[in-house]
């Protein structure tokens, strides 16, 4: 199949089906898939490691020490037929989809030096065209040029019982409230924030999954 010679961009809530969709034409087209999502969940997940964020306060002297040694990459697996988060070498991918790393998320999301290294690596990746990527800030920020937009949305009771679905297996412990909580304070941090905040680009096609 040829190689497209556009990108796509894919924003909206937390747990709306962004990934799903964008897996989806991923396949259909053959283009590269971004999850931008596992980009700020993997150095999340690294800042909970070392001691960078606890109870939702960052020691921003020790992050601003360990960002040039945080490398994020998406290598393929031929098990899962996907590319999977590495981080520092390591598969994260189904660690960085934990609770706590969902709770501390949009804290470190919204540090605009956090921001600057991730949307420099995405923008790089999109210089080659044929990608599709999905997060909060494409349409608007990382690609505003992007050939195609798209903004996705649902009710907030559907995508709690998604999300809280695709939890349990991973977290038996997980309650609905929980991730009610979550993805509520979630949207509204990435609202809100100063940098980049969550918005839909004029030019993009709303969609209510
Ligand atoms: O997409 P996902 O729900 O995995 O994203 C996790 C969090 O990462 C979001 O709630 C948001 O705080 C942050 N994020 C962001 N900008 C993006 C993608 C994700 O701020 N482009």
């Amino acid at each position: 199949m040829r190689k497209l010679d556009i990108n796509i961009a894919i924003d909206g809530y937390s747990s709306c089906g962004k990934s799903t969709i964008a897996k989806a034409i991923s396949n259909r087209f053959r283009m590269v898939y971004i999850d931008t999502g596992a980009m700020y969940r993997a150095i999340t997940l690294y800042c909970i490691d070392n001691n960078i964020i606890n109870n939702l306060l960052v020691d921003y002297d020790l992050l601003f020490s360990h960002l040039p040694d945080i490398d994020i990459r998406f290598l393929y697996s031929s098990n899962e037929d996907q590319s999977e988060t590495f981080l520092n070498g390591k598969n994260v991918e189904s660690s960085i989809r934990s609770l706590k790393v969902s709770n501390n998320v949009s804290v470190i999301a919204e540090i605009p030096a956090v921001r600057e290294k991730l949307v420099a690596i995405q923008r790089n990746i999109g210089l080659s065209k044929n990608v599709v990527m999905d997060g909060r800030d494409i349409g608007t920020n990382v690609f505003p040029d992007a050939e195609l937009k798209f903004f996705i949305t649902a009710d907030l009771d559907v995508r709690v019982q998604r999300r809280f679905e695709e939890m349990k297996h991973m977290d038996g412990k997980v309650t609905y409230e929980e991730v009610l909580e979550n993805l509520n304070k979630r949207d509204k941090n990435d609202m809100q924030r100063r940098k980049s905040p969550l918005l839909k680009a004029s030019d993009a096609i709303l969609i209510d999954t």
